[in-house]
């Protein structure tokens, strides 16, 4: 379909009260109408979400952002100008506005502005925010092509297909606080970066046995098959029934089935680019484990890592 008929098209399901998938910059949205209840219910059902993890509520401009929050807050200002559109999701207090099955219940909200034509477009064209979680089942790897949401959810009723993703990881998320903020998820955006638009801020140090944030589940992100992060337990191993999700070109990459190179140069951003798109291909691939190298924590590899050590989580920890 013409691209500007698949948007229409696609609206028209929104304000129906359907779903659609689509691409922004960081993984595609199974997005729903953010004020109909009913229609964000399918979202939770299709994804087989647990109802305590909220949605990102995805807009197109400043006013649909203020539709959503209950004070009005000039340091959303102040991130939006540097960074929306683009993957920082600002998570504030909500107003009545929005339904509780949004937000699990809580009395905040996050909010997005995504950095993607075919996004903006939709959420303009359907005049409503867009509740949107990644479009994969819960738990499972985020899709960063059309390809891998039609794979785990053949019921989405549409899918806007606009390629490649060009982040590839999910947004950062941060709570703001009314003395500073705190980094609930990492992603493309720091918390440097942050403090350097909200300078008076500090930067809360969150306690360990604090349930603040869904993102923070350790188990997430995960393939069907057995994942083990760095190479240094296998030394003596036979890999050869393995797959290697590689960092720059190790010797060892020989010894393994198949490999997939998150980027060659050891450049992050293309690492990123490419991560859960490994992931997938691993999954469906004919190995039986998989071994990812670890990545340097610095810039978006904190965001890379963190997503590895929760896809590998279960198997360090033995669950199921
Ligand atoms: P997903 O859309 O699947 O990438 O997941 C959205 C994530 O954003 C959730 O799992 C939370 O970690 C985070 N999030 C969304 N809304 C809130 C909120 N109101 N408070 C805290 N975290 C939130
Ligand atoms: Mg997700």
């Amino acid at each position: 379909m013409q691209t500007g008929k698949a948007i229409q098209h696609a609206a028209r399901l929104i304000r129906e009260g359907k779903l659609v998938a689509f691409p922004t910059e960081t993984v595609y949205g199974l997005g729903a109408n953010a004020f109909n209840p009913d229609a964000v219910a399918n979202i939770f059902r299709l994804k087989e979400r647990p109802s305590f993890d909220p949605l990102i509520v995805h807009v197109a401009n400043l006013e649909q952002a203020a539709s959503l929050s209950k004070h009005s807050d000039d340091r959303i200002r102040l991130l939006a100008e540097k960074f929306w559109p683009g993957p920082l999701t600002i998570v504030v207090e909500k107003n009545e506005r929005v339904p509780d099955i949004v937000t699990s219940g809580l009395n905040t909200v996050g909010i997005r502005m995504p950095d993607h034509p075919l996004a903006l477009r939709l959420i303009s064209e359907a005049q409503t925010p867009i509740a949107a979680p990644s479009a994969n089942k819960f738990g499972r790897i985020s899709p960063t092509r059309a390809e891998h949401v039609a794979n785990q959810l053949p019921d989405v009723p549409y899918i806007i297909d606009g390629g490649p993703t060009t982040v590839g990881i999910e947004s950062s998320v941060i709570r703001l606080h009314d003395d500073g903020f705190v980094m609930l998820r990492p992603g493309a955006v720091s918390s440097e970066e942050i403090k350097k638009v909200i300078p008076e801020s500090h930067i809360r140090i969150e306690k360990e046995d604090e349930f603040h944030s869904p993102g923070q589940i350790k188990s997430h992100y995960s393939p069907q098959k057995s994942m083990f992060l760095g190479i240094s337990d296998f030394n003596d191993s036979d890999l050869s029934n393995g797959g290697l999700i590689a960092w720059g070109t190790p010797e060892y990459a020989s010894k393994f089935k198949k490999v997939e190179y998150l980027s060659k140069t050891r450049n992050s951003e293309e690492a990123a680019i490419n991560l859960f798109n490994a992931l997938h291909t691993m999954e469906a691939a004919d190995v039986e484990f998989i071994i990812a190298d670890t990545v340097p924590e610095e810039g978006i590899g904190i965001a890379i890592m963190d997503r590895l050590k929760k896809a590998a989580y279960r198997h360090r920890n033995n669950a199921s």
